[in-house]
């Protein structure tokens, strides 16, 4: 199978705001791992700013865009070569693909970026995707990379997009509220499914439910199921091939053909 992972801020980070070495280190193995069954993945990580923030030493992210394009560019370094250190543990190569906005609206852009993931993927490798934060300017940016993650996996024509998140799975209400319960199958996105999802979610990544829901609307559209699983436990996505229940799962929509 085609998989693509994304992985957002909040999950590769402890609340010091620092890297979660330990969480980045199980992500990678299971990824690996699932490499070796003989599966395709393409990981779409979050992180550049709050990686970089930790970098520079900065206690809170500041307001002005310029200075947050700076903290990606730093972050987005020390990101690579921790994904890079912990996956040559494991035998494998990755690759960095930076996209922004432009790609996605050019044919021929998005033609090009689409050959360079499939050889990547023929090498073996694996791509780690962000948006390319660097060079874009807010009113632009894709913005988050739930919708990131979505485009990616209709470029290259993914059989799954897993997120990984800070909620354990889709609720019928506040998660934190007692008598909400879980939705392990979503077959419709419909109204009351993107009421529930309400607003963003915390404040070191920049999607919540919301987001991933426009995300698995995008993807179910073109054919793709979409698993909401909780970040922190990545043994989860062994659940998620084996067909076993984890999270929420949105049903792909059938295509007419
Ligand atoms: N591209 C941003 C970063 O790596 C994060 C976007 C998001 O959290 O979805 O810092």
């Amino acid at each position: 199978m085609k998989i693509v992972i994304k992985v957002g801020s909040s999950t590769l980070t402890h609340t010091s705001g620092k890297l979660d070495f330990r969480m980045i280190d199980r992500l990678v193995r299971v990824i690996a791992d699932i490499k070796n069954e003989g599966h395709q993945v393409v990981l779409v990580s979050s992180g550049a700013q709050v990686a970089g923030m930790s970098r520079l030493r900065l206690e809170r992210k500041p307001d002005d865009i310029t200075k947050k394009q700076a903290l990606a560019a730093v972050g987005q370094c020390e990101l690579m070569a921790i994904y890079d250190r912990f996956f040559s543990d494991y035998g494998y190569n990755v690759g960095q693909i930076l996209l922004n906005k432009q790609v996605i609206d050019i044919p021929a852009l998005k033609e090009n970026v689409t050959n360079t993931f499939n050889a990547l993927l023929d090498y073996d490798c694996i791509p780690i995707v962000n948006e390319n934060d660097s060079v874009e300017v807010e009113e632009i940016k894709i913005g988050e990379n739930d919708t990131l993650s979505a485009l990616v996996a209709t470029f290259i024509g993914a059989d799954k997009l897993i997120m990984l998140t800070d909620v354990d799975a889709f609720y019928d209400g506040a998660p934190d509220d007692e008598g909400s319960r879980p939705i392990p199958v979503i077959e419709t996105i419909d109204d009351r499914i993107r009421q529930l999802a309400g607003g963003a979610g915390s404040d070191k990544g920049t999607g919540g439910m919301f987001t991933k829901v426009s995300a698995a609307d995008i993807a179910t559209s073109a054919g793709i199921d979409v698993h909401i699983v909780y970040g922190k436990k990545p043994d989860l996505i062994y659940d998620v091939l084996d067909g076993k229940r984890a999270g929420t799962v949105f049903k792909k929509k059938k295509q007419e053909n």
